[in-house]
C-alpha cells in the first residue's frame, strides 16, 4: 500500500485544474492511463499537475476520479474533480507503471485578517457577475460560490475563458488566498473594463455620441499596440517629472496635497501593475487642468452689443435680453456684490428654440464679447450621472465628468460653458444627471464641486453657464426653475435671406476656397433657395444648400469657366441649374383637393410645422378608428370633433342617417411621428364636416385651436411658430382661436402683412373660413372614393 502522502502524478498539458473544478480529459497518453489506473487501484486519488512548455507547476491539485467513460469517438476518458492544492515533493516508488510523488496538502487559509479575504472575494464575485451578465450568461451568476469561502471564489478563475494557461498556472501557484484574490481581481477588472468600453463604443456609434469616448478607446488600443511593439515607457513621465510640473502650477492647497500623495503612490507602485497606469492618468488629468488661469473679464456693454450685432442678423429682442443679463453682472461686479459669474449671479440664461436658429452661435458671441473662452457640453442622450460628475476611480476605464473635461478644453477656469440640449437629458438606473447638473449650477454649491474621479474640490463658480433646449416640456422642473428662458422661434423668409446675404454666403464661399470677387448671389436667388430648397425654422439647411452651391461654383471656377470681368452672378432663375430640382413645392393644394382633408398647424421640436388631417368613411360598425401615432389628448380631440358634428348634424347640413352602420377613420400623417395636444381639434372637425358635406377645404387655409363639445374654440400655444410654418408652406390664411389674437403681435410684421388671419371664437367661424369661398364642391365625385354615400 502506498503511503497516504504519496499519490500517482498525472501531468496535464491541455489545461489547468483548480480545486472545486470538474474536468473531463481524454486518456491519451500512457502516463495518464497509468496514473488513473494506479489511483483506482488505491483510493481513487491522484495529483494533477500542469505541465506546460516543458515545465511542471510548483503546485498541483489533489483530485478524485469521479467517473470513467468514453468520449463520443470511443476514446477512454475520465472526469476528475479537483479537491485541494498540494505542494509536490520528490518522486517515490509506488505500484503500477505510474509516477508516484510525495505531496503536502496546502490549506486555503489566509494569512492575517480573514475579513480582508471575504471582502475581496465579495468584490471579485461582483465583477465576475458583471462579466457574466454582460455576456448574456447571467443565469450562471446564481451558481457562484459564496464569498464566505474566499478560496473557492478565487479559484473560479479556472473557468475564465479570458485567462491564458500561464495565468491559470499563476492562480494555482498563488497559495495565499488574499494574494490570489488580488491577482484574479486585477485581471477580471481589466476584462470588465474592456467589455464596458466595447459596449460604450457600440452605444456611442448607435447614439451618435461624443468623440471623446471613442478617442479614449483608441488611445487604449494605441497603448496596447505600443506595449506589443515594446515601445512602452519610452517617453513616460516619472515621479520627478510630475513633481516639476506640479511645482510650476498654481495649485490650490487641497489639490497640491492630493497630487503629492499620488506621486508618492506612483513611486511605490510597480510599473507592471495596472494601478501604475491609473495613477499616471489621474495625475495627467489633474495637472492638465487650468488651475489659477482666468481670462480677464471685460464687460463693455457697447462692445458686447457690437459683437452680438456683428455675428447675428435680427434677433433684436433676444440680443436685448442677453445684454440685460450682462448688465446685471456688470453691476454686480462694480458694486462688489459677487465676483463675475460667481455666487449670487442669478439665473442661467436658457436659449430655447428649434435647431439652427443660432443658439450655439449666440453663446459663442457672448463668450467673445466677454473675452472668455467658449466650450460646448453636449447633453443630448446623457443618461449616466457619471457623465456629469465623473466615474469613481475604482471603476476601470474611469474618467472625469464632462464639466472637468470642459474646463480642460477651455484652458481657463472662467469660460462660457454652453450646456447644449438640456431638454434631451435622460435618467435611468445609472442615476439622475439632471440633479448632478443642478448642483453644478447652484451658486451655493458650485464653488466646491467634487468630481468623483478627481476627488479634489473644483471651483466652478466663475464659469458662465448658458443652456439651450429645443422645447421646454422635457426640461426637468428644478432645472427649469434656475433658468431665465429666452425664446428663439425661427426666422421668416426675409430674415433668412438677410442672414444668408450677410453671413452664410461669405462663410460658405470661403469654405469652398472662393474669393470675394469670384461669385455673387442675388437676393432673388437667395429667396429661391430659401423657399424651394429648404423648409425649416432655422437656417441649417439653408447653410448646407449654400455650401453645395458654392462647391459647384468652385468646380466651375477651377475648371477655368469664369467670366474675366467681375464675379459670376447667380440670380433667381439660375438656382435650378445649379442645385437641380426644387425639394419643396407647395403641396397643400394637392392635399386638400378632395373632401375630408384639412391642414392643421403644430409645433414640434424642430419648430412649427403643418400637418394634414384625413378622414374617410366606410361600411362597418359605427364608431371611430384613429391612426397616425396620436397621443391620448389628440385622440380625445377626434372623439370630441365627431360628437360635435353628430350632435349638430342638422345645422351643419348633414343627414343624421349618414352615420348609420358607417365607420369613420381619422388619420394624421406622417404616421411614424408621434403627435399630441388639443390644438388639432378645429382641423379634425373641419375635415369631418368637409367629408360629410362633400366640400373640399380651401387649399390656402391652415388652422389651429382646441374645440369643446359646444363648439367653442379655445386658445392654444406656439402661435408665432405656427404662423411662421404656415407662411413657409405657402398658406395664406390662418384660422386661430379668437383669444390668441394678442399673440399675433409676436409675429414678424412682414409675415403678418402677407397673411390673412381669421380669429374664431366658435367652430362655425372656422368652417366658414375653411369651406367657404373656394371650398367649392369637389369637381369630380370619382376623385373622392372615400366620401359619404
Ligand atoms: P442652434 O444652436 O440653434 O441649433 P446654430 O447656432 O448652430 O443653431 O446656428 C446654425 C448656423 O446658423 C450657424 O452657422 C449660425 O451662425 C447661423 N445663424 C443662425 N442664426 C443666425 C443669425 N441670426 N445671424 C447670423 N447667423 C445665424
Amino acid at each position: 500500500m502506498p503511503d497516504d502522502n504519496n499519490l500517482p502524478l498525472l501531468p496535464l498539458t491541455s489545461g489547468v485544474l483548480l480545486p472545486g473544478m470538474v474536468f473531463t480529459m481524454a486518456l491519451e497518453s500512457e502516463e495518464a492511463v497509468a496514473a488513473v489506473e494506479a489511483a483506482e487501484a488505491a483510493d481513487g486519488s491522484l495529483v494533477i499537475v500542469p505541465f506546460i512548455d516543458g515545465r511542471y507547476a510548483s503546485v498541483g491539485v489533489i483530485a478524485e476520479v469521479a467517473e470513467r467513460g468514453e468520449l463520443p469517438g470511443g476514446m477512454a476518458a475520465v472526469a476528475i474533480r479537483g479537491v485541494s492544492r498540494a505542494r509536490l515533493g520528490t518522486a517515490v516508488p509506488g505500484t503500477g507503471r505510474a509516477l508516484w510523488v510525495e505531496v503536502d496538502l496546502v490549506s486555503d487559509e489566509a494569512a492575517g485578517d480573514p475579513t480582508v479575504a471575504v471582502e475581496l472575494a465579495r468584490e471579485y464575485r461582483a465583477v465576475v457577475e458583471n462579466i457574466l451578465v454582460s455576456r448574456g450568461a447571467g443565469r450562471l451568476a446564481e451558481r457562484l460560490p459564496d464569498a464566505a469561502d474566499p478560496g473557492r471564489v478565487a479559484d473560479l478563475a479556472g473557468y475564465s475563458p479570458d485567462l491564458s494557461l500561464d495565468q491559470k498556472v499563476a492562480v494555482l501557484e498563488t497559495v495565499d488566498v488574499v494574494d490570489r484574490l488580488r491577482l484574479v481581481l486585477g485581471w477580471a477588472r481589466e476584462v470588465l473594463a474592456d467589455i464596458t468600453l466595447r459596449e460604450r463604443i457600440k452605444t456611442d456609434v448607435e447614439e451618435g455620441m461624443e468623440q471623446t469616448q471613442r478617442e479614449f478607446l483608441l488611445r487604449r488600443q494605441l497603448e496596447a499596440i505600443r506595449r506589443e511593439l515594446g515601445e512602452e515607457g519610452e517617453d513616460e513621465a516619472g515621479p520627478d517629472d510630475y513633481r516639476t510640473r506640479a511645482a510650476a502650477l498654481d495649485l490650490p492647497e487641497g489639490v497640491a496635497t492630493a497630487v503629492s500623495r499620488e506621486i508618492g503612490k506612483l513611486e511605490r507602485t510597480p510599473e507592471q501593475s495596472p494601478e501604475h497606469g491609473w495613477i499616471r492618468t489621474w495625475l495627467d488629468t489633474v495637472l492638465e487642468l487650468p488651475w489659477g488661469v482666468e481670462s480677464e473679464d471685460r464687460i463693455d456693454l457697447d462692445e458686447a452689443a457690437r459683437i452680438l450685432d456683428e455675428d447675428h442678423d435680427g434677433l433684436g429682442d433676444v440680443k436685448e435680453r442677453i445684454l440685460e443679463h450682462l448688465a446685471v453682472r456688470k453691476l454686480q461686479v462694480e458694486r462688489g456684490l459677487a465676483p463675475v459669474g460667481g455666487r449670487g449671479a442669478g439665473a442661467i440664461l436658457a436659449l430655447v428654440g428649434p435647431p439652427g436658429v443660432g443658439k450655439t452661435s449666440l453663446g459663442e458671441s457672448v463668450a467673445r464679447s466677454l473675452g472668455r473662452s467658449f466650450v460646448r457640453v453636449a447633453l443630448g442622450g446623457v443618461r449616466d450621472e457619471a457623465e456629469i460628475r465623473g466615474h469613481r476611480r475604482t471603476y476601470v476605464g474611469a474618467q472625469p465628468g464632462r464639466l472637468v473635461r470642459a474646463l480642460r478644453e477651455a484652458g481657463s477656469m472662467n469660460p462660457v460653458v454652453l450646456l447644449d440640449e438640456v431638454d434631451k437629458l435622460g435618467s435611468d438606473f445609472r442615476g439622475d444627471p439632471a440633479s448632478a447638473l443642478l448642483e453644478v449650477l447652484d451658486p451655493a454649491q458650485n464653488h466646491t464641486f467634487r468630481d468623483h474621479y478627481l476627488e479634489v474640490e473644483l471651483d466652478l463658480s466663475k464659469v458662465l453657464f448658458l443652456a439651450t433646449a429645443n422645447v421646454l416640456d422635457t426640461v426637468p422642473g428644478p432645472l427649469l426653475d434656475r433658468m431665465e428662458v429666452i425664446r428663439l422661434d425661427g426666422y421668416t423668409e426675409d430674415e433668412k435671406v438677410a442672414i444668408a446675404r450677410n453671413h452664410l454666403v461669405a462663410r460658405q464661399r470661403a469654405r469652398a476656397a472662393l474669393a470675394d470677387g469670384d461669385v455673387a448671389v442675388t437676393d432673388a436667388a437667395l429667396h429661391t433657395v430659401v423657399g424651394e430648397y429648404t423648409r425649416e425654422a432655422g437656417v441649417r439647411g439653408l447653410e448646407r444648400e449654400l455650401g453645395r452651391l458654392m462647391r459647384k461654383v468652385a468646380g466651375k471656377v477651377a475648371g477655368g469657366e469664369h467670366p474675366d470681368d467681375g464675379p459670376l452672378v447667380i440670380d433667381g432663375p439660375d438656382v435650378r441649374t445649379w442645385l437641380g430640382r426644387p425639394r419643396f413645392v407647395f403641396e397643400s393644394a394637392d392635399r386638400t383637393s378632395v373632401p375630408g382633408v384639412a391642414t392643421g398647424l403644430a409645433v414640434t421640436g424642430a419648430g412649427g410645422d403643418v400637418l394634414s388631417v384625413e378622414v374617410s368613411m366606410m361600411e362597418g360598425t359605427e364608431g371611430l378608428t384613429i391612426t397616425g401615432q396620436l397621443g391620448d389628448v389628440m385622440r380625445e380631440s377626434a372623439e370630441i370633433a365627431l360628437s360635435y358634428v353628430r350632435s349638430h348634424a342638422d345645422a351643419l347640413g348633414i343627414d343624421p342617417a349618414a352615420f348609420a352602420a358607417k365607420r369613420l377613420h381619422v388619420h394624421v400623417p406622417a404616421g411614424a411621428v408621434p403627435k399630441d395636444g388639443p390644438s388639432a381639434g378645429v382641423t379634425m372637425t373641419t375635415a369631418l364636416v368637409s367629408l360629410l358635406t362633400d366640400r373640399a377645404v380651401s387649399p390656402s387655409v391652415g388652422m389651429t385651436g382646441e374645440v369643446t363639445l359646444q363648439g367653442r374654440v379655445l386658445p392654444i400655444g406656439g402661435v408665432r411658430q405656427k404662423v411662421l410654418a404656415a407662411h413657409r408652406s405657402g398658406l395664406t390664411t390662418v384660422v386661430l382661436p379668437a383669444r390668441n389674437g394678442p399673440d399675433l403681435d409676436d409675429v414678424p410684421e412682414a409675415v403678418r402683412e402677407a397673411m390673412t388671419f381669421v380669429l374664431a371664437a366658435h367652430v362655425d367661424e372656422v368652417l366658414d373660413a375653411a369651406l367657404g369661398v373656394d371650398g367649392a364642391p369637389a369637381a369630380a365625385p370619382d376623385a373622392a372614393p372615400t366620401r359619404a354615400a
